[in-house]
């Protein structure tokens, strides 16, 4: 049985703040520590439940976060960027039988702590054949496609309950409780390792791959925080404004192509972004 764990960092224990998940800052190096924790549990709970090779997917900014030397010697890590699944790279080579979203949050525009869909702003919301989606809903989408089911989702409290949207037969492990965008009521890393590794234990007896799932074709409206981010977004081929001036949509017969669509988009809008004016 081969696990991979998504590991993103807004959702891990402890963290609450910007300077939390902002490489380089002195409040990073130390939350790193328990954003390691956390997957490391997790790692250690597969293994408890029996799998042979857990294979952890960096999801997080620069994707480099974690730190190797504080996780089991039988973990293997897949560290930096420019990976064509990107938060959900390695699920589509086939050996995976189950996937772990360690450290997740809710999408942009929702309540939840530093709540966002992939850019930490500019985008205000994105919806997936009308449903509001977070980066959850969409990676689930993309490994549904490759046969291979979410079984555990740690995160804070207002996660666990997006996922039981997409991911309802999941564990689920709430590290902490949302307050606000930027504040949470936390746990302590021992407790939270303690009740993730528990939750992965048991996680991998759901780890069983099932039929691609073909749910397309899909359309993806992204709606951004000013006029000239939508205008930049129509350069990818296929994405076209809709719904006013701040939004735009696309179709794509898989989730596949959605999400490396999305990655273009985020791409653009990201180099389009003025320091002061957004
Ligand atoms: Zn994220």
């Amino acid at each position: 049985m081969k696990i991979l764990i998504s590991a993103d960092m807004e959702g891990a224990t402890g963290v609450t703040w910007p300077a939390d998940v902002l490489p380089g800052t002195p409040q990073w190096e130390r939350c790193r520590s328990l954003f390691t924790s956390d997957v490391n549990a997790a790692v250690l709970g597969f293994f408890d439940g029996g799998a042979d090779e857990v294979l952890i997917n960096e999801a997080h900014w620069s994707m480099r976060n974690l730190l190797l030397e504080q996780l089991d010697e039988r973990a293997q890590m897949l560290t930096g960027r420019h990976k064509s699944l990107s938060m959900v790279e390695g699920v589509q080579h086939g050996d995976v039988d189950g996937i772990a979203f360690v450290g997740y949050h809710t999408g942009a525009g929702s309540q939840g702590v530093l709540a966002h869909t992939y850019l930490a702003n500019s985008i205000t919301g994105v919806w997936l054949d009308g449903v509001r989606a977070g980066e959850g809903l969409l990676n689930a989408h993309v490994v549904a496609e490759y046969g291979v089911p979410v079984v555990l989702v740690t995160g804070d409290d207002l996660t666990c309950e997006d996922a039981l949207g997409y991911a309802p037969g999941a564990l689920k492990v709430a590290v902490k409780d949302h307050v606000s965008r930027y504040a949470a009521v936390c746990r302590t890393p021992a407790r939270t390792a303690s009740e993730i590794r528990a939750a992965a234990k048991e996680a991998a007896a759901l780890a069983v791959r099932h039929e691609p799932v073909r749910g397309g074709p899909f359309t993806m409206e992204i709606e951004f925080d000013a006029e000239h981010l939508a205008a930049a977004a129509t350069v990818v081929p296929g994405v076209a404004r809709t719904h006013g001036e701040r939004r735009v949509a696309y179709t794509s017969e898989t989730m596949y192509e959605g999400i490396r669509t999305f990655k273009a988009v985020t791409t653009i809008v990201s180099a389009a972004v003025e320091e002061q004016y957004g």
